[in-house]
């Protein structure tokens, strides 16, 4: 099926349902926090005190309580009754309240499985330090103090937290004291910026601590003491990206300090606690990898200045702005998406910016083909944390860049500011960002929006030019291809067509707003290059048959980087030898390594003899990443030549990355003694055992028999978490999973403690292998899993694979009647034959 008629799968799922912001019966000024945190018994015991302000008469005050012991409550004072459900805890105010402010103390005792996450050493992982978090976002606050859960409230807060001696205990704002009772010791921090419930956190455990100071604003840095050498590899550029963020949202960083915290086993990159963030420690760098390192090979882009610099965007998009409700959660995630590439495009240049921006682009669009389409701002769903997918993170921010474009940097910074400034401290929708970028701007958006964010997809291009040499005019015609139906439409949006003539780069911005457009432009002379929207401002698939001379000449002479890549793309895949020469060229003499790592990429896929030859006679790149397009280049040849260098790069090379490549590549051109390669490459040590991942991933693609005992023993629990995921990788690469295999799957989706893994089999395995063995499994995680991404997810998968096997069952249905059929055909054409045959008499 081509592209343009693609039908994609829905979001929405029986157990969906519509959200809408929730009703406020008051509003919560301040929350002080007194706490013991028992990393032992894995438990928190103390009392919350709300200081409430009733918005109506109000006799019924309802908080969310969720799985916690609640032993007194008292009332301005006075011990009060209450009702409490597991879920929400009332508390019966007689008289009704007063107007003004009111006390309301709850003590209470919590074992949280979500909310608060304990990490102890145990058997298979003695080195694990013990720990305590919390993950608020998105509504999981009530699991550890009873509040309003929910972003739409927003109030002051302070933290007692109590912890045994030697252990420190991180929370938001300012800290006011530490003090000492025998063998415990209290942290009370202060934080005096109103904000949502969920923005609340503490972390406990043994750190290790940096601190330095940039323009008044205290920057701390908590780390594992194993560590110390790599954080300024992580934070290093903390400082500076809060000068960027400060100019280019016009308000200076809000708070009194900013504290970075890296945690055993956290289950999102990092999160955006109000002023006191906290993060994987997945992301440190080593001296080895700090040049490329990402926290797998397989994720680019996903790296400690990209996460630090989405976290810190937080604080002003998300914190100091919250979205009202999670529907339109992509305030927070689309904006602290897109300034982490405006943070990359001021500092490194904005090739960078491009190359993060289809980077992200990539994974929306996996996303779209393996998961469902849906629009950005989405009522219908099952769990609030369904929405924090790459339509809201990746589109979302490719949103924002196109509204940069259509309103030009000026208005566009403006509008920021504007939207910032007006809701500070408070919440906002996305009508109230149009709002506000239309009122700086004079523009009218609701169109841009409507389709947008309220529509789903993508404009997918076919563009067709042509030289008319008498009139001396280009002509092109652009159709959208997209399939449209009520959700995608055709959508109307500027788009920049750029001229190379002898006079020099001319730039035409024209109006897309038909399924099918034909434009014509008058040039002095015949182009020698013709590029459509080349400094990629909107998201899109675009298909532009040129010649081989545009191409070359794009390749060579574009100023855009992104535009040359493309080029190098489409002549590779022309898989012709004479697109040799101009990519060779590129790979060799291009200034950006983008451009360089794509030709030797494309060269690869042209996959001739003379495409090696050319390959192997590039030498050895200097830089890191174009090595890792050449080994990537390589598995496309069964030549012994390409798996010598493999073997070299696979063994030798300085960049992790760039072995971890060639061990994928080694594996997939079959080359000979592959398996012994990766064994003895897998004992090499590299960040987080990114490389033993991609060894076992790679592994997949081997035929020998000892693959599976290699998987099984990387499968367990106890394996490096990375390994575990190569182990899936190499199963999913087989195309199938043996009986133990399964077994082993299974126990993992449904007991397993790692986050990551129980969500692998889930995610991946299950959809790619259509595991249908794994049906009841898939069924029990969506309703018992402690994480509702992983309860999602499984959802999800179950009802896809339901419906393959309904269909398979339907098309074996089909074949029975056409068996049927055959046979009474078979009968007809036998009668009838004998009917036919002359008869002797
Ligand atoms: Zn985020």
């Amino acid at each position: 099926m081509a592209s343009g008629e693609r039908r994609y799968r829905s979001f929405y799922l029986p157990e969906s349902r519509p959200h809408f912001a929730r009703s406020r019966a008051f509003h919560t000024e301040h929350l002080k926090l007194e706490i013991e945190v028992d990393l032992e018994r894995k438990r928190l015991e103390g009392r919350a005190s709300l200081r409430i302000v009733p918005l109506r008469s109000l006799q019924r005050i309802e908080l969310d309580a969720r799985a916690m012991h609640i032993s007194m409550v008292t009332l301005d004072g006075r011990e009060c009754k209450y009702e409490h459900d597991n879920e929400k805890l009332v508390v019966i105010a007689d008289p009704p309240l007063s107007p003004g402010a009111h006390e309301v103390v709850v003590s209470y005792s919590a074992s949280p499985t979500q909310g608060v996450y304990f990490i102890q050493p145990d058997e298979a992982y003695p080195d694990k330090e013990a720990q305590a978090w919390t993950q608020s976002e998105a509504e999981f606050a009530s699991y550890w103090f009873p509040c309003y859960d929910s972003p739409n409230d927003k109030s002051t807060s302070e933290m007692l937290i109590t912890v045994s001696e030697g252990f420190l205990a991180i929370s938001n704002g300012r800290l006011l004291s530490v003090s000492k009772n025998r063998d415990k010791v209290t942290y009370h921090w202060k934080e005096e910026t109103p904000h949502s419930s969920y923005l609340n956190s503490f972390v406990v455990g043994k750190f290790g601590v940096k601190k330095e100071e940039v323009d008044g604003i205290g920057l701390e840095y908590y780390f594992p003491e194993g560590k110390r050498n790599d954080v300024t590899r992580y934070f290093g550029e903390t400082a500076k990206m809060m000068k960027v963020f400060g100019e280019l949202t016009g308000i200076k960083y809000p708070y009194a300090k900013y504290a970075q915290t890296t945690v055993e086993d956290f289950i999102y990159g990092g999160m955006e606690n109000i002023s006191a963030t906290t993060l994987a420690t997945t992301y440190y760098p080593d001296e080895r990898s700090e040049e490329d390192f990402q926290v797998s090979y397989s994720r680019e882009g996903q790296n400690a200045v990209n996460l630090v610099a989405h976290e810190l965007a937080h604080q002003w998009f998300g914190d100091l702005v919250t979205c009202a409700d999670w529907t339109h959660a992509w305030l927070n995630e689309g904006f602290a998406s897109y300034f982490q590439c405006l943070y990359l495009e001021k500092e490194k240049g904005v090739d960078l910016l491009r190359r993060d921006m289809s980077l992200k682009a990539e994974l929306y669009f996996d996303e779209e083909e393996t998961s469902y389409r849906r629009p950005i701002v989405e009522r219908n769903y099952v769990y609030p944390d369904d929405l924090f997918d790459s339509a809201t993170y990746e589109k979302g921010a490719w949103m924002i860049h196109q509204l940069r474009y259509i309103l030009g940097d000026d208005f566009f910074f403006k509008g920021v500011q504007e939207y910032l400034t007006q809701f500070s401290r408070d919440n906002a929708e996305t009508n109230d960002l149009r709002k506000s970028l239309e009122r700086v701007s004079g523009e009218s958006l609701e169109e841009y929006f409507e389709e947008f964010f309220f529509k789903a997809g993508y404009p997918e291009f076919e563009v067709e030019y042509s030289w008319d040499e008498v009139g001396s005019t280009a002509n092109l015609t652009v159709k959208q291809r997209q399939l449209t139906d009520e959700q995608t439409p055709i959508f109307r949006l500027p788009c920049d067509i750029v001229f190379y003539t002898r006079k020099g780069r001319t730039k035409r911005r024209v109006l897309l707003s038909s399924a099918e457009e034909k434009l014509t432009f008058e040039l002095g002379s015949r182009p020698r290059i013709v590029e459509f929207d080349p400094e990629e401002w909107f998201l899109k698939k675009v298909k532009f048959g040129k010649s081989f001379e545009l191409l070359a000449n794009q390749l060579r002479e574009s100023i855009d980087a992104s535009s040359r890549a493309r080029a190098a793309a489409d002549l590779g895949s022309t898989k012709n030898n004479a697109v040799l020469a101009p990519l060779k060229e590129a790979a060799l003499t291009d200034p950006s390594w983008i451009v360089r790592a794509r030709a030797l990429q494309a060269l690869g896929e042209v996959g001739t003899e003379e495409a090696l030859t050319s390959i192997l006679s590039l030498g050895i790149p200097e830089n890191r990443r174009v090595r890792r397009a050449l080994a990537r280049a390589l598995a496309n040849f069964k030549d012994r030549g390409g798996h010598k260098l493999l073997a070299e790069l696979l063994l030798a090379d300085e960049s992790p990355y760039v072995q971890c490549e060639a061990a994928i590549s080694l594996a997939k051109a079959q080359a000979d003694g592959a398996l012994q390669l990766l064994k003895k490459a897998m004992k090499i040590n590299s960040p987080n055992f990114t490389l033993m991942e991609a060894c076992l991933d790679a592994a997949g693609y081997i035929k020998e028999e000892e693959v599976r005992t290699l998987i099984m023993e990387n499968l367990r629990y106890g394996a490096p978490s990375r390994a575990r995921t190569g182990a899936m990788k190499g199963i999913i690469n087989r195309g199938f999973a043996y009986e133990d295999e399964v077994a082993a799957l299974k126990e993992i989706l449904l007991r397993d403690k790692e986050f990551r893994v129980r969500y692998y089999v889930a995610d991946q395995v299950a959809p790619r292998l259509a595991e249908r063995r794994m049906l009841e499994e898939l069924k029990r995680a969506s309703v018992s899993d402690r994480d509702t991404r992983v309860r999602r997810r499984a959802l999800e998968v179950y009802y896809e694979l339901l419906r393959t096997a309904e269909t398979i069952s339907s098309i074996a249905k089909l074949g029975e009647e056409v068996e049927g059929l055959k046979k009474e055909n078979r009968e007809l054409r036998e009668r009838l034959s004998r009917l036919d045959r002359p008869t002797d008499s």
